[in-house]
């Protein structure tokens, strides 16, 4: 690197370090007591607010997988990240009428709620010749104003998406309600692991159960407890989130 960086930048990508190998720690520690290997557990960055030379320094550390929730954002720094060395996926509300911008760009969308937009997608996807792998988002909480589908409405989905060209479902996502206490929110990360059980033990076409990923800075300890081999970390990894 040839621009000098600002002791200000040395001082976070220290705070990034020690906060890397206390997240890595702590999946390991939870994978092993759900009786699976660290390495079967993928730690994903939430990286929305924090800019490329962080990311790309706790990427240099060893993380793999990042995440970004906006279009906009992810646009502006995509020339940054150091996409040699990680994947990057999108994990945010998607717009149909923004697909077109990240298809291609991204290995994986998280937040696939509805057949219109799987089917754009799809759409895009057929458009470049190549399939995007993407997760279903389950509003397991219920919850109004909250995107993912409603656990009565997955299988007619899925069954949709099974016969899509230019997708292929990978697993589930969810973002639970705020639970003050852990048990609570269990509860939840329990019941999405029961609906990837059932989908996985249905044989359909385009569909496979290999994520389930659920978990952020203040329960991914909980959410591999119960079942997540996917968590996404982003306070607890990168600092306090100063939106600018
Ligand atoms: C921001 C974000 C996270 C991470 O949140 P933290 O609480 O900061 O760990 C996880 N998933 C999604 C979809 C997000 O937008």
């Amino acid at each position: 690197m040839t621009e000098k960086l600002s002791a200000e930048i040395l001082d976070r990508f220290q705070d990034v370090e020690r906060n890397y190998e206390e997240i890595t720690g702590n999946i390991a520690k939870a994978a092993l007591r759900s009786g699976r290997k660290p390495e079967d557990i993928i730690l994903l960055a939430a990286t929305k607010t924090v800019e490329p030379v962080i990311i790309n320094h706790a990427v240099s550390l060893g993380l793999s997988y990042i995440g970004e929730n906006k279009v906009q954002e992810l646009l502006s720094k995509y020339e940054d990240y150091d996409l040699q060395h990680c994947d990057l996926q999108f994990i945010g509300h998607l717009q149909t009428n923004k697909v077109r911008q990240i298809v291609g760009k991204v290995s994986m969308i998280q937040s696939v709620d509805s057949v219109k937009l799987a089917g754009e997608i799809a759409r895009q996807s057929v458009r470049q010749n190549i399939v995007t792998d993407v997760l279903v988002e389950v509003n397991i909480g219920r919850e109004e104003n909250k995107s993912g589908v409603l656990e009565e409405s997955l299988d007619e989905l899925l069954a949709q998406m099974a016969l899509m060209e230019g997708i292929r479902v990978r697993g589930l996502m969810t973002i639970p309600p705020i639970c003050e206490e852990k048990a609570r929110v269990c509860k939840f990360f329990d019941k999405m692991h029961q609906l990837f059980i059932d989908i996985s033990s249905k044989t359909l076409d385009n569909i496979s159960m290999d994520v389930l990923s659920m978990g952020m800075s203040d329960d991914y300890q909980e959410a591999i407890l119960c079942g997540a081999n996917m968590v996404r970390v982003g306070s607890r990894l990168f600092g306090k989130r100063i939106y600018r």
